[in-house]
């Protein structure tokens, strides 16, 4: 399959193994941000591929893992009024709020509907004028200029039915969050190509510079992760701290200036709390003031609660890349995807789910733990 055979071949990998070998000449810890390209590293085994002295971390970069447990409890309220179809993405429904789910939501009668895109929603809004169709606006940059198109489409129309329950939430104040945190042992990190495809790289060059750490724009393929890893491992041992750009394929420095246009349009930086983690600030959006009529809490007077996470769920340290899902004592025993106790089980991007779904075997489990 064209641009992505030739981004796993083998030979070439091996190829990158033997140059990061020659490279390294002391430890290194790098955090790759996205979860997609957690599951990549954890299905094709490239952690296993390094040097000793490197080591991967996970970042906090799969959206439906850090959607805090307050705003699942709004969805699931919201859901549970009458004449309301909650839209969400498929990821979203199994995420255990303080509550229950959302799908144990549907199951008790709520109109929950699985959507793929937010103009799904909207479409629903139009063919159902009697309904409130509320979408759950759930992402990272990547998914918000959909979003924004949505509700942008839905003033021009004049369309009244429509609404978003906002939980996007942005990079670049999370890898400062980290960085600045005191448990931090991350040297370098992968940035995720597909969020620079919307916004570019030029707001992780402060970054750098000043936490004197590299950063480098990454894809999602083996090839482009291992290249990636190169990159981060050649400047760590030159003592450079830039922002390189591995995945030149798809990201320009200034990224795509009409999605950019239209998110700065419809949204507002706000302060966001992540699942597991706690409120960063700047690190979220929120509807402007004049697309308030569109903000579903508002519209519905939702309520806020404060919710803990399960006690047993150390899913904040594995997003904050202090532990990795193995050394959860909850991993592949209490939890699992069929009885998850944090969204990092439950997410197709969650780093649990991917050791559950790959790493599995005693053998590959740090000091041989059974489950
Ligand atoms: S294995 Fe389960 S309980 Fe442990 S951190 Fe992951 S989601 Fe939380």
């Amino acid at each position: 399959m064209r641009f992505v055979n030739e981004y796993r071949g083998p030979e070439a990998a091996a190829r990158f193994a033997r140059a990061l070998e020659q490279a390294v000449t002391r430890p290194w810890t790098i955090m790759e941000i996205c979860g997609g390209q957690t599951h990549a590293i954890i299905k094709f085994g490239i952690d296993q591929l390094l040097p000793d002295r490197i080591t991967l971390v996970h970042g906090p970069g799969c959206p439906v893992c850090v959607t805090p447990v307050e705003l699942i409890e709004k969805a699931i309220a919201v859901a549970r009024l009458p004449r309301v179809v909650l839209c969400s993405f498929g990821d979203m429904l199994r995420v255990p709020g303080r509550s229950g789910d959302l799908l144990a939501a549907k199951a008790a009668g709520a109109d929950v509907r699985v959507v793929y895109s937010p103009l799904d929603a909207l479409a629903l809004a139009r063919a159902h004028p009697d309904r409130e169709i509320v979408f759950f606006a759930v992402g990272f940059e990547t998914t918000a200029p959909a979003t924004a198109l949505a509700v942008h489409q839905a003033a021009r129309e004049g369309l009244k039915n429509f609404s978003l329950l906002v939980a996007h939430v942005l990079v670049p104040p999370a890898i400062e969050a980290i960085l600045s945190s005191e448990a931090v042992r991350v040297q370098a990190f992968l940035a995720a190509g597909h969020v620079c495809t919307v916004m570019g790289w030029e707001e992780y060059v402060p970054i750098a510079r000043k936490y004197r750490v590299p950063i480098v724009v990454t894809g999602f393929e083996p090839l482009d992760i291992l290249q990636g890893i190169h990159m981060a491992v050649l400047q760590l041992e030159a003592g450079r701290a830039e922002v390189e750009n591995q995945y030149s394929r798809a990201v320009r420095r200034e990224g795509n200036a009409a999605a950019r246009r239209l998110i700065g349009e419809v949204f507002e930086v706000v302060p966001r709390k992540w699942r597991g983690v706690g409120e960063i600030p700047d690190s979220g959006l929120g509807l402007r003031d004049n697309y308030a009529a569109y903000d579903a809490e508002r519209r519905f007077a939702l309520e806020a609660h404060s919710c803990d996470e399960s006690p047993e769920c150390i899913s904040g340290l594995v997003l904050q890349g202090v532990k990795k899902p193995p050394e959860c004592p909850a991993f592949a025993v209490a939890c699992t995807p069929e009885h998850p106790l944090g969204a990092t089980m439950v997410s197709s991007e969650g780093a649990c789910a991917a050791y559950y779904r790959y790493r599995r075997a005693a053998a590959e489990l740090p000091g041989g733990r059974r489950h």
